[in-house]
């Protein structure tokens, strides 16, 4: 596909504006250009069909399904939309007095109610902009309550081999050493790893929850009970709270705080980087050390308060707002029966995809029940046709579906990581089905034609390494 620039004519314009009446505000000397910006030149219809060529090349949850694992790719209703485009959200500035923005700071308030009764904690924070930001505030929390008693011993953070990449990589930027602990062979954490583990120098625990094979702990209190007996606090990774929210609530397992991701679980598209919000809820005992400014309820109306022991800010203002104002409209849309009906759809769907799969012959990485999502091995498929996942991955693309989570996580060999989320009909799912089935044919009977896919893509194999350590995102002349 050509770029703006290549379809550049030197004189061809769009604008149709008339000749500006306003006299000229001349710029001094050393500020002006020495000679034109190198700007393509184009008509506006060469501009509208570039980029309907390029949106044609992306793939969405709105072209079609969606697996990837760990994300949650579901339908984002669009009545969110409408609502986060509200002139009375959009238009305000957030150095606005209170009392100008009382609407939105009811909306930041209410929502910080419903997740704190949907999650089971105290109070929250709705400043961090991603899960893993949510984890590092997380964290901060934690070294700021050891610090705050005069016990600076406790400098490690337990984390088990089936969580989040992002969970060591946040408690290192906190200023934690991360303690590895692994998981036993149901993908679970192992019990004598963890009281191996524990210790006067622990500080606490992140349990990723469903974790990353998709499976819900059977031990989850006796694991947290450990942590608590040692002194350290239990940090729950809520990224996957898509699978249990309305009916099961991390607060009465034992957990001292939690982040959630707006944009997995309370519906804001995402891809791409943003924004997104990673809201950090805690125990009361937690409270008086949230980000500052909390929003309070008194007599006057909503206001602005800094927490009495603050870790300060971890981002500009409120966060990002309008994805919490999806998130208040999906909740409320959903309300009290439709959010667990969610959850039960999420399990439900990916349970039902799992068994189709294993029926067809695909193998799963751990037997029984999975939760929202499931991990598959191909290491044997690998073996015995030379197509590995990344084969499957890049055949399914042909087939007009996007591909799950491929080689995470990195405790099962030739993973791929199937998240369907409650959003897909039986129809679609059964769909799906055939076509995994039909991908598995054609790698067993002949495996090394798929080292070829994908066939029918703009773009077959990139160099996905060279690609993002080395992107070229400028055109040069
Ligand atoms: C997605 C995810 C994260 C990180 O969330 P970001 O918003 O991408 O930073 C953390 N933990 C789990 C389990 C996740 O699935």
């Amino acid at each position: 596909m050509k770029l703006l620039f290549e379809r550049s004519v030197p004189g061809r314009r769009s604008t149709l504006l008339p000749p500006c009446s306003t006299p000229d505000a001349p710029l001094p000397e050393d500020a002006l250009r020495k000679s034109p910006a190198p700007l393509p030149q184009l008509a506006e219809i060469d501009v509208e069909r570039h980029y309907t060529e390029l949106a044609k090349q992306t793939y969405g949850v709105n072209d079609g399904f969606y697996p990837l694992g760990s994300c949650t790719m579901k339908y984002n209703p669009s009545i969110n939309e409408e609502l986060a485009a509200l002139p009375g959200f959009t238009g305000i500035h957030p150095l606005q007095p209170e009392d100008t923005v009382q609407g939105s700071l009811e909306v930041i308030y209410e929502t910080t109610n419903l997740l704190e009764k949907i999650t089971g904690m105290d109070a929250m924070t709705l400043q961090p902009a991603a899960g893993a930001h949510g984890e590092y505030t997380g964290l901060l929390l934690i070294r700021a309550y050891h610090r705050h008693r005069g016990d600076t011993t406790r400098s490690k953070i337990i984390v088990p081999d089936s969580a989040h990449g992002t969970n060591p990589a946040s408690a290192v930027m906190a200023g934690f050493t991360v303690v590895n602990i692994p998981s036993d062979d149901k993908g679970c954490v192992d019990l004598e790893g963890l009281r191996a583990a524990v210790g006067p120098d622990t500080a606490g625990l992140m349990l990723t929850n469903p974790n990353t094979v998709g499976i819900f702990d059977p031990n989850i209190l006796e694991i947290t009970r450990i942590v608590h007996e040692a002194g350290g606090l239990c940090y729950y990774d809520g990224a996957n709270l898509n699978a249990v929210m309305g009916m099961a609530r991390p607060g009465d397992m034992g957990f001292d705080c939690i982040h959630l991701n707006l944009h997995k679980t309370f519906s804001t598209p995402h891809g791409g980087g943003g924004p997104g919000s990673g809201p950090v809820g805690c125990k009361d005992f937690l409270a008086q050390f949230l980000p500052t400014p909390v929003v309070v309820k008194n007599e006057k109306g909503y206001a602005f308060e800094a927490p009495a022991n603050t870790v300060g800010k971890v981002r500009s203002f409120y966060g990002n707002f309008l994805v919490v104002v999806r998130a208040l409209a999906y909740i409320l849309s959903l309300g009290k029966e439709g959010i667990p009906a969610a959850a039960q759809g999420a399990v439900l769907n990916a349970n039902y995809l799992m068994k189709r799969l294993a029926d067809l012959g695909y193998d799963m990485a751990f037997p029984g029940s999975c939760m929202h999502e499931f991990v598959m091995d191909l290491s044997n498929l690998k073996k015995e046709t030379s197509a590995s996942a990344m084969e499957i991955a890049k055949r399914l693309l042909d087939y007009g579906i996007h591909p799950p989570t491929m080689y995470f996580p990195l405790i099962v060999h030739e993973a791929l990581m199937v998240e369907p989320t409650e959003t897909e009909s039986k129809e679609t799912l059964d769909e799906v089905a055939e076509i995994f089935g039909k991908v598995l044919e054609e790698a067993k009977a002949d495996g090394a034609r798929l080292h070829g896919a994908p066939f029918c893509t703009p773009i077959g194999r990139p160099d996905e390494v060279n690609a993002a350590r080395k992107p070229v995102l400028r055109w040069q002349p």
